[in-house]
């Protein structure tokens, strides 16, 4: 059977409250990508989700909060994480903490054992009000097959999970279309372990110092983000392409245009927003995608890092 696609009114929020309490599954839009909600606190709830998403165990989740201090009792605010994310939260960050033995709710499942967490306030209404009538953190990774490209629309997440899921809210596309930027405070120094919807040059200039490379530190957790084969289409995906070759669907950038572009303009924050969308598009149609060279400043790391791996058979 394949979840209904509700509109976020008050009843539809109710009844995807209801479904979080009863244990379910609920596909939920956030600025970043569509996620795919259950309660923090629920481990029967987490382990469903994990085997709808086909994902390794191992691999832990984010915890979404809302506006109301959820997020003070899960993680202990070690070092400049409180000021940072009193800059970007509500954003497309993820900030990793040790977790509050004494007070948190999040279950050692959601956190895969680790006794750290990472915790983001999603900036999407419908999100917002969902965590906030549950009453609890959620947990939300991408509502897709692990190993696969992100949903950026109702329509992605029917097609890929619906049949795994209770009920999908629709809240249109995703303003930003790339997961979040994720900054481990855990170790000596904040680290970017996955760069993301936030440019980590603006979380530079709010902590004054230059964020370590995960790669830097030979002890800093890993994420399942940095996978090397990830977020991938069906069809081969050939980079830095300046033209299409035989058999090709060419997807463009800035005046480098293809069968789609990902922004006439050369406007990465508009390409963050197309790449899911654009891919997917692609993915359906043709075998064989290249995609034009990406500049690597600002959200084009992330961007580029998704192609990458993307790419990565
Ligand atoms: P997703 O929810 O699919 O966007 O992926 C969540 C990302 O957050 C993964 O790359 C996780 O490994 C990362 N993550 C979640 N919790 C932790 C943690 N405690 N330590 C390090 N990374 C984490
Ligand atoms: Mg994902």
């Amino acid at each position: 059977m394949t979840a209904p696609i509700l509109k976020p009114d008050d009843g539809a929020l109710e009844r995807a409250a209801d479904t979080l309490r009863g244990g379910g599954l609920v596909a939920i839009p956030t600025e970043t990508v569509y996620g795919l909600a259950c309660d923090a606190s629920n481990s029967e709830a987490i382990a469903r989700l994990y085997a709808a998403k086909g994902r390794p165990t191992f691999n832990p989740l984010i915890t979404h909060v809302a506006a109301d201090g959820m997020d003070v009792r899960e993680a202990v605010w070690v070092g400049l994480s409180a000021g940072l994310v009193a800059s970007f939260w509500p954003g497309p960050l993820t900030v990793v903490l040790p977790f509050a033995r004494e007070t948190g709710t999040v279950s050692d499942l959601a956190r895969a054992g680790l006794d750290t967490i990472a915790l983001r306030q999603p900036d999407h209404p419908v999100a917002s009000d969902l965590i906030t009538a549950f009453g609890g953190p959620i947990v939300a990774p991408s509502a897709n097959p692990s190993g696969r490209m992100s949903p950026t629309t109702a329509a992605h997440v029917s097609a890929d999970m619906g049949d795994k899921v209770d009920l999908i809210l629709d809240g249109g596309p995703c303003r930003v279309g790339l997961e979040s930027t994720i900054v481990s405070f855990v170790g000596s120094s904040p680290t970017l372990l996955r760069p993301g919807g936030l440019d980590p040059a603006l979380i530079e200039n709010v902590l004054g110092v230059k964020l370590l490379k995960s790669t830097d530190d030979p002890d800093a957790p890993t994420s399942p983000g940095q996978l090397l084969r990830h977020y991938s289409p069906k069809a081969s995906l050939r980079l830095e392409a300046e033209a299409a070759r035989e058999g090709e669907s060419f997807l463009g950038f800035g005046a480098i245009d293809g069968s789609l572009n990902l922004s006439p303009t050369g406007d990465l924050t508009e390409a963050a927003a197309n790449l899911f969308t654009m891919l997917r598009a692609l993915d359906g149609t043709s075998t064989a995608i290249c995609v034009a060279p990406i500049p690597r400043d600002g959200l084009g790391l992330a961007i580029n890092d998704r192609l990458r791996r993307a790419a990565t058979r």
